[in-house]
Order: C-alpha cells, then structure tokens, then sequence
C-alpha cells in the first residue's frame, strides 16, 4: 500500500487523480490532500478519501473545515492552512508519492519540497519545473526522486522511450520529439478576430476539459510553449529537437522518432485518467476507467504544422527556453499575470502574447542558480507584466 499526497485535488488533475485512485483502494492510501479555496469540494473529498491531512490556504477557510468535520463525526483529518504546510504534507514520511497538480508558480516550493524529500513526483504542474528547470532536475537526481510526467504528451513521450528510461537521461538513438497539440478552440477563427474573443470562448477546449488557466494556454498556445520546456527539460534534449505537430483529433498524444526512422507513437482516448493511471501504477499497468480507443469512430488522423502569426506564444517559448536562465520563469510570471487579467476581462486574448513580449525584451534575465534567483525573476516579470497592462486601455 502506498501513500499519495495530492497537491491541488480540487482541480481537474486532482479529481481526475482521485476517480483513479479510488479505482484501486489496495494499492493507494490517501494521506493529504490540499486545495486554494474550494473548500466544498475539500470537504467531500475528506468525507470519502478520509486523509490524515488536509491544507486550504487561508486559517479562516481551516477553521470552517475543522467545524464541518468534527459535525460529521470526522475529526482525525488534521486540517492545516498555509503554504508553508503544503511543503510540509509533501514531505511526510508516510508519503511515497506526490501528485503536483497545483495550477502556476504556487505549485513551485511544494513540489520542489517532494523532489528534494525523494518522493515519487507525478508532475503535472508544468509551470513548476518551466521556472525552476535545471535546478529541479538536479534536486531529483540529488534525492533519488522518481519523476513522472502526468501531462497527457510528456507521458506519452515517456512511454515511448526505452523500457529502463527514468526522466532526465539522455535516451540513446532518439533523433527527435514530436510534441502533438490540438490547437485549441481558435485553430480556424480568422485573425482578426482574435481581438474580441472572450475568456469563455477562449476555455471551450474542442476535446479536453481542463481548468481556466490552462485552457486559456492551450488557446494561445502558450500551453505548447511551455510543454517544449518542459519536454527540453524532462528529457534532456535541445529545443531545435521538439518539433510541434496540430494533431486535431488529440488521439496520438506525442511521438519519438528513432534515429533508424522507427516513429513510436502513444495513443489513446483524450482522458487524464489514462497518464494518471499509468504514471500511479508504473511500472505495471491498471485500469483507469477511461473509455477504450475506438478507432472506427475516430476514422481519420489529420496533422499541421503551428502557423507562428496565429501562435506568437509558440515562438516567444522556444525564446526563452533558448535563453536560458531566468528566462523561462519570466515567461511564465508574464502569462500568469496576462491570461488571469484575461479572465478577468482586464486586457484583450491578443493582449497576452504582448505582454509576455514586454516583459521579455524589457527584463534582463540572470543564472537561475538558485532558487532565490527564480523567485525573483518571477516577482519582477510580476510587477513588469502588472504594470505594462494597467497602461493597456481596457476594452
Ligand atoms: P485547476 O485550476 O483545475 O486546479 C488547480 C488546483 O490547484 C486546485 O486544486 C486549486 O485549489 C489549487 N490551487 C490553485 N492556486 C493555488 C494556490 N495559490 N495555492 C495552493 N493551491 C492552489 O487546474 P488543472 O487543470 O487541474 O491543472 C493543474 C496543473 O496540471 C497545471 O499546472 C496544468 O498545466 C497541469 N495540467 C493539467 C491538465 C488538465 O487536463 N487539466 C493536463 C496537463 C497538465
Ligand atoms: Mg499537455
């Protein structure tokens, strides 16, 4: 029986974890569980998954939760607040495993806590290792954590690879990665249109359901961006190595091409479920509940390249992976602040690429050496970002 910790099991990678791990109640133990705000949500799941820990980010929402469990006659969850306790509950004894499926730069210290405790990390939190790169891959290699891709292209990469691959080598006799996208919602809206599109029409993902921020990412792109870092990173290749490919459908989910021509390609239905479970079970297989791939409906598998005007993130993303440095944690500061003024309805969908640009050609990057160095690019491309868009006019 292992014990898993969830960073964000509210979110959609989170209860998509938990429909899993439910599947399984011999092979998983949930120890901690944490959430932002949704404390509902939090509650339900305690009532089913009964957790030793539980962590809301504020004292007050604790306080509620404390109350509703001792009425319910649940009063073994511990309910903690804060992020210092989200570092804390990865680092538990009892924890073998950390789902990091926390959204953006909040997810960074928690599951940095998990790698350097060398847990078994199943990352989701792209955003996490985009800011922190080498630094992370070294703490995993330091702990002896086990890291796991979550993120449906990453896993799919992953299982590509040889039998006895572990994330961060160089595998031998890969010529290239080739990293499929759906290309969102607005792959064929005309241009000009893209000023006025609104953050409902921007979250309406044509195959997956995902939470706001990266909804938004997959429709600019952005989303891609930051898988090409994440893939240099996790699979210690060079960018001008990952090439991305529309693939509309979203069945293959990535492909390893071999220097012999062979193409491995993972396929499967659009579910999270399914690199969820396989990331849980590793290195064996079990059920994940998702639907079996049936290609008779599927019919036909389409590809294209990423036209770079639609898709200014793209390139902005392959810049700052080039870059180096802090680079790519300014990149990433810069589309956290645009995308939720976005949703907020502060800046216009063509205003997100502008910003992050900004901020790029205006901050000089350093070493991230350190993780103080990471924390403070993020802080400056923060302001940086905050600042250039309440100069935008609003719309
Ligand atoms: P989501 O918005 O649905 O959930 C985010 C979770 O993080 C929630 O539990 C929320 O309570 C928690 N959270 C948010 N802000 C927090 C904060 N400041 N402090 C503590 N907790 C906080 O997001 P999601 O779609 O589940 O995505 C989670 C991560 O997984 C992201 O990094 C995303 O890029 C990645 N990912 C998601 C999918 C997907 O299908 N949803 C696929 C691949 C990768
Ligand atoms: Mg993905």
């Amino acid at each position: 029986m292992k014990g898993i910790c969830i960073l964000g099991s509210t979110g959609s990678i989170g209860v998509s974890t938990l429909d899993v791990v439910a599947r399984h109640p011999d092979r998983y133990r949930v120890v901690a569980l944490t959430a932002n705000n949704n404390l509902d949500r939090l509650y339900e799941q305690c009532q089913q998954f009964r957790p030793s820990y539980v962590v809301l980010r504020s004292e007050g929402q604790a306080e509620e939760l404390r109350r509703r469990l001792c009425a319910a006659g649940l009063p073994d969850t511990e309910v903690l607040s804060g992020t210092k306790s989200l570092e804390e509950v990865a680092m538990l004894p009892e924890v073998d495993g950390v789902m990091a499926a926390i959204v953006g730069a909040a997810g960074l210290l928690p599951t940095l806590a998990a790698a350097r405790a060398g847990k078994t990390v199943f990352l989701a939190n792209k955003e996490a290792l985009v800011m922190s790169g080498q630094l992370f891959m070294a703490e995993v290699a330091k702990s002896g954590a086990k890291l796991l891709p979550i993120d449906s292209e990453h896993n799919a990469i992953f299982q590509c690879m040889p039998a006895d691959y572990c994330a961060g080598q160089t595998a031998s006799g890969v010529r290239r990665i080739l990293l499929t996208a759906s290309g969102g919602p607005f792959l064929r809206k005309p241009l000009d249109e893209l000023d006025d599109v609104t953050p409902d029409q921007a979250v309406a993902h044509p195959n997956w359901v995902m939470g706001r921020k990266i909804s938004v990412d997959s429709a600019t792109m952005m989303n891609k961006g930051l898988e090409v870092i994440e893939a240099c990173l996790l699979f210690n290749m060079l960018p001008e190595r990952i090439q991305v490919v529309i693939h509309r459908q979203s069945v293959i989910h990535s492909l390893v091409d071999y220097v012999d021509g062979t193409v491995l390609a993972q396929m499967g239905s659009p579910d999270m479920r399914i690199p969820i479970a396989h990331a849980l079970a590793w290195p064996e297989r079990f059920e994940s509940g998702a639907e079996p791939l049936d290609l008779f409906s599927v019919r036909q598998l389409d590809f294209e390249a990423p036209d770079e005007a639609r898709f200014p993130c793209l390139s902005l993303a392959y810049q700052a992976v080039r870059a180096a440095g802090t680079m790519p944690a300014i990149l990433n500061a810069a589309n956290e602040v645009a995308v939720s003024s976005f949703l907020d309805r502060k800046i216009r969908f063509t205003d997100i690429p502008e910003t992050i640009k900004h901020c790029m050609a205006t901050i000089v990057p350093g070493p991230a050496n350190t993780i103080d160095a990471v924390l403070d690019a993020d802080r400056i491309a923060r302001s940086t970002a905050e600042s250039y868009i309440n100069r935008l006019a609003v719309y």
